[in-house]
């Protein structure tokens, strides 16, 4: 990523794709059959609602993974990423028995099992992957190197699979192959995401809906700052986190914290009995509310009305559910100070991006802001990009 005091937009998209072809030419000494790519995503609003039946508000940013792939004569699949210098191949049985293929690879074999175990013909293929999304910072590279190589699977196997059964296979692949318990959001939205829109994703239902939400037409950019806080071991707060809010449902005598209206909030808070499960409620059914209050303000081309509700989930996941940490709240601050119109985490917390809502003309000043910050308190460099909606995964050539 650039620095703060040099905020610029995304690599040309060309760039990551002819990387990806370069090297499929370089390690298979052959031309590849086609470029698929998908992005990373970023959630605008709706933060720990997923888990709670509730809803979430991604877009698609413009950092894409390619895969430059061609089909092979056996039943195998070999992959090598610029993450790594090794390539990796395997085949039929390795791919249906989750835990064969282990490392990054998994992600590409968890995406084969998927199809397969739904009883799908995969074809053999040669896979190259190159990617301009960051790994680890929360702007789930893991969905995107799914869908990427789900995209090109389904093309090169000549599979008729209509792309709103993608989300689950992708989703499969991560939660049975690869092992990590993700929700519905990341995949939903790399592979569904339209430009110039936010994605409302109701995780009940699995319902999506384009909502408009196009900044450069509104003079508008949203600032993804990478917060570079120490890496944490959060599994243990997540796991807390979410065992608190399904005791409260199962108190409340309700499925989950969704089935609570926001005008409900108050009673249900009275029949809770400790503080702490009261403020983790609290923060789950008005995030709720700020989702849908989102939508509405978007649907009705008030993009900048939608800072403050930005800003408000902040708190609420700083004083309520406790998953800020000090980088975090200092960009926030800075951000806010410098005349952002909302900022907020973005993700599951305890690190990662902040997203700030800013006048596309204040976009430098609002970066230089949050690095002097950082600077003042000696925290490492953040990394800011300046990104607009962008659209899910797609074949490019
Ligand atoms: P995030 O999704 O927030 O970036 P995750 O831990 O969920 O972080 O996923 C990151 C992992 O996904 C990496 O450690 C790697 O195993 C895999 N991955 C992501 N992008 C690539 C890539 N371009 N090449 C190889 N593996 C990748
Ligand atoms: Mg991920």
């Amino acid at each position: 990523m650039t620095t703060a005091a040099a905020t610029t937009s995304t690599a040309p998209p060309g760039d990551v794709a002819a990387r990806a072809g370069a090297r499929f030419r370089q390690r298979y000494a052959a031309e590849p059959a086609g470029r698929w790519a998908a992005p990373g995503r970023v959630n605008l609003i709706g933060e720990h609602t997923d888990y709670n039946d509730g809803f979430v508000l991604p877009f698609a940013l413009p950092l894409r993974t390619v895969v430059a792939a061609a089909p092979r004569d056996d039943e195998r699949w070999t992959v090598c990423s610029e993450l790594s210098d090794d390539p990796v191949e395997f085949g039929p049985a390795d791919a249906d028995e989750p835990g064969r293929v282990t490392g990054w690879a998994a992600y590409v074999a968890g995406v084969v099992w998927a199809l397969r175990a739904a009883g799908h013909a995969v074809a053999g293929a040669r896979l190259s992957v190159a990617s301009d999304v960051p790994v680890g910072s929360g702007l789930s590279s893991s969905a995107a190197i799914e869908a990427a190589v789900l995209t090109a699977l389904v093309d090169l196997s000549g599979l008729d699979l209509p792309a709103d059964r993608w989300p689950r296979l992708a989703q499969r692949a991560e939660n049975g192959y690869v092992g990590a318990p993700t929700g519905i959001m990341d995949q939903s939205a790399v592979i569904r995401a339209r430009p110039g829109h936010a994605l409302f994703l109701d995780c009940r239902t699995e319902q999506v809906e384009h909502i408009p939400f196009d900044l450069s037409a509104a003079g508008l950019a949203m600032l993804v700052i990478d917060s570079r806080a120490p890496h944490r071991h959060i599994d243990g707060e997540y796991a807390s986190r979410r065992r608190s809010c399904e005791r409260a449902a199962s108190q409340l005598g309700i499925p989950a914290l969704r089935d609570v209206p926001a005008d409900g909030l108050d009673a249900a808070l009275a029949r809770l009995d400790d503080d702490e499960t009261r403020r983790r409620v609290r923060h789950v059914v008005t995030e709720n509310q700020r989702v849908l209050d989102s939508v509405a303000l978007l649907r009705a081309g008030r993009v900048r009305d939608v800072g403050p509700l930005l800003t408000a989930s902040h708190a609420s996941m700083r004083d309520d559910f406790e998953i800020t940490v000090a980088e975090i709240d200092t960009a926030v601050e800075a951000a806010l100070a410098a005349g952002a119109y909302g900022a907020r985490m973005t993700g599951g917390g305890f690190g990662g991006c902040v997203l700030a809502l800013v006048e596309a003309s204040a976009a430098d000043t609002v970066a230089a802001a949050v690095a002097a910050a950082y600077a003042e308190r000696r925290f490492t460099a953040p990394g800011t990009r300046t990104v607009l909606p962008a659209g899910g995964a797609h074949r490019v050539d």
